[in-house]
């Protein structure tokens, strides 16, 4: 964790005023969740481990007994907002954008820290392909309006409840032959959640990743038109993609 002085604290404030501004325009409205939240929202349903949660994030239990956990991103306390506020009896799609500090505790990879200042968006209550190409937009404008040159996206899909769960079985069969060679975590991922190995960041697993099963053969009709239309909207809107097979949530709980 690190203080930020004034001049890079202005250089923040600048890129947060251009990111929600832009949010703004397409109709995305604030919302603030709080830091510290409960840690059982990212325990998985089928039961995570608490140290695997602990490992990841700071979670800690209070005098009265409660296990709480500082937020490690922002999506699953907007989930929970939109349950708890009774959200999906507005008008949907809602459109909410979120600005603040995150904080991790695995190993912070080069360049990270563990207090983490994060601009994000949600889109909840409308599958339109259109509107996940706009969320895509907003942060590619934010980032060409700031200065920054050859941004190119990299994108995939992960599907859905239909085709995931066949595509994380040949996953598994795969990696299960290359089981003696995976490093400690994806020994435990292999049965948890094999998605996530496609995310590990160590040697000895970087190399099999190459050769993986891709979720692009595996779509189901719905998902492989869904993502044909977002690529559409991104063709249209002239913003340069690179398809990235390898692309996930980097989070076990996802
Ligand atoms: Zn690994
Ligand atoms: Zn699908």
């Amino acid at each position: 964790m690190h203080d930020i002085l004034p001049e890079d604290a202005g250089l923040l404030e600048h890129i947060v005023e251009k990111a929600k501004k832009l949010a703004e325009f397409y109709g995305y409205s604030p919302i603030k969740t709080p830091h510290l939240e409960s840690a059982e929202l990212f325990l998985r349903p089928l039961g995570e481990t608490s140290d695997v949660v602990e490992k990841q994030m700071y979670a800690l239990r209070t005098r009265g007994g409660d296990f709480l956990a500082l937020r490690p991103e922002g999506t699953a306390g907007i989930m929970r907002a939109y349950q708890q506020n009774g959200m999906s009896s507005w008008p949907q799609p809602v459109k909410l954008y979120y600005e603040g500090a995150f904080f991790r505790h695995e190993n912070p990879q080069r360049g990270r820290f563990r207090e983490f200042r994060q601009f994000g968006l949600e889109m909840l209550g409308d599958q339109d392909a259109a509107l996940d190409a706009e969320i895509i937009k907003i942060f590619y404008l934010a980032l060409s309006e700031l200065g920054f040159k050859n941004v190119a996206v990299r994108i995939n899909s992960i599907g859905d409840k239909e085709c995931r769960p066949q595509y994380k079985k040949e996953l598994a069969n795969y990696y299960k032959k290359k089981f003696n060679y995976l490093c400690k975590d994806c020994k435990r991922r292999l049965k948890d959640n094999p998605m996530r190995m496609l995310d590990c960041k160590e040697e000895e697993c970087l190399e099999h990743k190459a050769g993986a099963p891709q979720m692009i053969n595996h779509f189901c009709e719905a998902c492989k038109n869904h993502f044909k239309a977002v690529l559409e909207f991104l063709d249209e809107a002239k913003i340069p993609y690179l398809l990235d097979h390898h692309l996930v949530r980097g989070f076990d709980y996802y």
